[in-house]
């Protein structure tokens, strides 16, 4: 079931069936597109019509961050959990690994998918990386990059290029890779790289990750204020749905 989260449609799932409603997608054959829309996404959706229209493609929305979470309550469409793009993510890369799919990241700068791949190869008994790619390349190499996904024979794809541009990316480009499964995950390469610390576990339970980052990306502050602004914007929507119905 999709939530419509001021025209961004979220799929309201917990992490388990947000993992098996992608495995699906992987095991189904088509050209799936997953998306993981935070605060700033959502943001920047009611702006970015190239981004709206690359949204609503995604055959599957994971709800990444509280502000989503939050704006969700206030329109009165509670979503179960937060699903982060960089557990489902790596959540997926098990059943990948069990039904044999390569796996092909792309995304970040030189030599950290590299890392990423080593790291999550540690974790994961029987990943199959199939290839990697940093994410500085020219919308001239677009041909390039995907024939070298193709002919890695990956059957699912992280694309690590940061929003908007992954998003768009993969909506542009959906048609020509032969992947079942592309998913936008922002950062998480720099995460499995050992770049970026994910917060401690109690920080992640207390639903404070976001001040983790910003102790470490201070950088951050002026995405994080995006909170209040997307509360803002679904109180004005939560009073429109109102009258809406009360007429
Ligand atoms: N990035 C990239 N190509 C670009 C711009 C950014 O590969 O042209 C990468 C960047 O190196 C970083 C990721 O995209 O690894 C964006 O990470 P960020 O933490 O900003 O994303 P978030 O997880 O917050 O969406």
């Amino acid at each position: 079931m999709k939530f419509d989260i001021l025209g961004v449609k979220v799929d309201n799932a917990t992490m388990d069936e947000a993992v098996a409603a992608v495995t699906k997608l992987m095991e189904s054959g088509g050209r799936h597109i997953v998306v993981t829309p935070n605060a700033e996404i959502v943001l920047m959706c009611q702006q970015d019509d190239e981004l709206k229209a690359a949204m609503d493609k995604a055959s599957f929305t994971a709800a990444d961050g509280v502000g989503v979470l939050a704006a969700a309550k206030k329109l009165g469409t509670p979503l179960k959990q937060k699903v982060a793009g960089c557990d489902l993510g790596f959540n997926l890369l098990f059943e990948a690994a069990k039904r044999e799919c390569g796996v092909f990241l792309l995304g970040s700068k030189p030599g950290v998918a590299e890392k990423a791949a080593k790291n999550l190869c540690e974790k994961v008994p029987g990943l199959i990386i199939s290839g990697v790619h940093d994410g500085y390349f020219s919308p001239e190499q677009d041909g390039e990059i995907i024939k070298l996904i193709n002919d890695s024979g990956a059957r699912v794809l992280w694309v690590c290029l940061g929003a908007p541009k992954q998003e768009k990316w993969m909506a542009k480009n959906r048609d020509a890779l032969n992947v079942s499964v592309m998913l936008g995950l922002g950062g998480s390469l720099d995460v499995y790289a050992g770049n970026v610390k994910r917060a401690p576990e109690f920080m992640i339970k207390l639903k404070a990750e976001w001040l983790y980052r910003l102790i470490k990306e201070p950088w951050r502050f002026s995405r994080m204020i995006k909170i209040p602004r997307i509360m803002s914007l679904a109180k004005k929507e939560a009073k429109r749905r109102k009258n809406n119905a009360g007429a």
